[in-house]
């Protein structure tokens, strides 16, 4: 027992400091990751339910690091926590200025572009950045769109609020990110210029068999509804979920059904063949 015990304690040391340089090794190649330009952002249509067409599209950062993919939920709360999530926050939203001032200019036809603000960035420094990348690429504030979490407005009411008031006059809308999952507050949505919703894959997925699901996502397009608020289902997967959220008055929808994230090639040829008037 005592040879097993040390065993044990020799192979959990192996594996914790393999964690730990492994996530060192991460960490070093993000440090990095802008310089190299090893970061692009894949872009997912969004569908409106009421005519088919794309009322825009969601930037998403890709990663390649060390000749792989590395997933954004593994690397972004990484650069979180080790301060680095500004840097990269600023290039995504340059970046999706860019393209977006391109297709307009190109004439594609792509109403909005929504970007991820992750809640380390949203603080005043957000406006200056949100300005620079306006100015810088001629993209008109009215396009863009910001995904902000919950958990991002939890901090100063009256920093929030002047923020976003700040945002509203640029023209810039807002969205609730992952709602329903957060620490949600319905009081929110009194208190603060939102003007979208979007509702979690994670209550999108049970539809439209799972009850629970069902009654969270219907009373979210209820509320929606009667605050006038747009409401974005995301991680559609079926023809079912589509169905469901046309039938209770969702507005848009974004998943794998309609299209998964692509490259700008691609999402211009999606575009060329969807928006016929
Ligand atoms: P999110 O903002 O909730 O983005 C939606 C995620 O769901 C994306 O994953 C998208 O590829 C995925 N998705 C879309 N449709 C479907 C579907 O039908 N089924 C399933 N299973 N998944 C679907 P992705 O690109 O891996 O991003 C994961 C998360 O990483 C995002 O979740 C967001 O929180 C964060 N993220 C991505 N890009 C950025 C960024 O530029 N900045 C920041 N701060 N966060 C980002
Ligand atoms: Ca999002
Ligand atoms: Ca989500
Ligand atoms: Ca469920």
């Amino acid at each position: 027992a005592k040879e097993q015990g040390r065993n044990n304690y020799q192979f959990y040391s192996v594996e914790m400091n393999e964690k730990a340089s492994s996530r060192l090794r991460v960490e070093h190649g993000l440090r990095q990751a802008l310089e190299h330009q090893e970061f692009f952002l894949a872009y997912q249509p969004l569908y409106s339910l009421i005519d088919g067409r794309v009322t825009g599209c969601e930037a998403l950062i890709r990663w390649k690091h060390e000749g792989k993919l590395m997933p954004p939920a593994e690397f972004i709360p990484l650069a979180e926590e080790v301060g680095l999530i500004n840097g990269i926050g600023d290039w995504v939203l340059h970046e999706a200025c860019r393209q977006g001032a391109y297709w307009r200019e190109a004439g594609v036809g792509i109403p909005c572009i929504a970007v991820n603000v992750s809640g380390a960035q949203f603080k005043e420094s957000l406006l200056a950045t949100v300005t620079r990348a306006l100015e810088k690429t001629g993209f008109p504030g009215e396009n863009l769109v910001l995904e902000l979490t919950e958990t991002a407005l939890m901090l100063d009411t009256t920093k929030t609020e002047r923020i976003l008031l700040t945002l509203q006059k640029m023209g810039v809308r807002v969205a609730l990110d992952d709602f329903g999952t957060g620490y949600s507050s319905l009081a929110y949505l009194k208190r603060f210029p939102i003007d979208k919703l979007k509702i979690d894959r994670a209550f999108i997925d049970g539809l439209p068999h799972d009850s629970d699901d069902k009654a969270i996502t219907a009373s979210i397009l209820d509320v929606s509804r009667h605050l006038g608020l747009e409401t974005v289902a995301e991680g559609v997967e079926t023809q079912e979920q589509a169905a469901y959220l046309t039938a209770h008055g969702c507005d848009v929808a974004q998943g794998y059904f309609y299209s998964y994230p692509l490259s700008p090639d691609e999402l211009e040829t999606v575009i060329s063949k969807s928006n016929v008037i």
